[in-house]
């Protein structure tokens, strides 16, 4: 009897964390759905096709693991969803294009700001050495670290606190990702971007229209901004 429940209970769990055949359709099917997306937008983006290696690595990134159990059968559905805490995993097509425009390469280091679900970051540690996320709601933090670490991502580290200030121990970095909305750029951040490098962020408030928009330092230093869309993210919250 015991071995019985032993093996219900292993299988139970297996079930609950294992990448089936059925997910992998699904996020097949989000896949098309990103593609469709880049081609409605393409005036915006000045591109009708997202980079394959971000498409590669999203097929590969087990969205249903980063979503409440609750809102798995919606996982690879091509929007956003709520996570707790009054906050969302963003909307595949916004991951594909945030991470895109990041134009990262293989041996930089990110900083993400906003862990939320931890997802963002997961598809990001596939293409790059070392991602660093801050959260500023800890218990998101604290669960976003579990997950990524039982889901075996070892080149992502998350800490809470206020991203609004960035990471100064692990700075500078190659790109920088703001996943929640700013009223503005954040100083500290363009500080802790390497020259050459990218940060893409959303800025604006909660009740007018929020744009993405593009940073690019240059070798000199200088600052240049791109707006690339319009969006609506939930608020970059903090004492700053
Ligand atoms: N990238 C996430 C989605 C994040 S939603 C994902 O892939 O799931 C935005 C997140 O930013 C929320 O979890 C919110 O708590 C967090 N956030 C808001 N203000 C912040 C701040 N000042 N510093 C760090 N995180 C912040």
């Amino acid at each position: 009897m015991i071995g019985l429940c032993t093996l219900i209970l292993t299988a139970v769990v297996h079930a609950a964390s294992v990448d089936t055949q059925r997910h992998r359709l699904a996020r097949d099917g989000m896949l098309s759905a990103i593609r469709a997306d880049y081609q409605d937008t393409a005036n915006y983006i000045g591109q009708d096709r997202a980079d394959p290696d971000v498409l590669l690595a999203m097929g590969k990134v087990p969205r249903h693991e980063f979503v409440p159990r609750g809102a798995r059968r919606h996982a690879y559905a091509n929007r956003p969803l709520p996570i707790g805490h009054g906050q969302t995993i963003s909307q595949p097509y916004i991951v594909a294009l945030m991470t895109d425009l990041l134009d990262v390469e293989a041996g930089d280091r990110i900083l993400e700001v906003g862990t939320g679900s931890g997802y963002q970051a997961a598809v990001l540690a596939a293409l790059v050495s070392q991602v660093y996320s801050i959260e500023i709601i800890e218990p998101l933090a604290e669960q976003a670290r579990q997950r990524l670490q039982r889901l075996g991502y070892s080149n992502i580290t998350v800490r809470a606190g206020d991203g609004y200030f960035g990471w100064r121990q692990h700075a500078p970095f190659d790109a920088i990702v703001v996943t929640a909305a700013a009223s503005h750029v954040p100083p500290p951040l363009i500080e802790q971007l390497k020259p050459g490098g990218r940060m893409i962020i959303p800025v604006g408030t909660r009740f007018m229209v929020q744009e993405l928009l593009m940073v690019v330092k240059d070798d000199a230093g200088s600052v240049t901004t791109r707006q690339i869309l319009p969006v609506r993210f939930v608020p970059l919250t903090g004492g700053h």
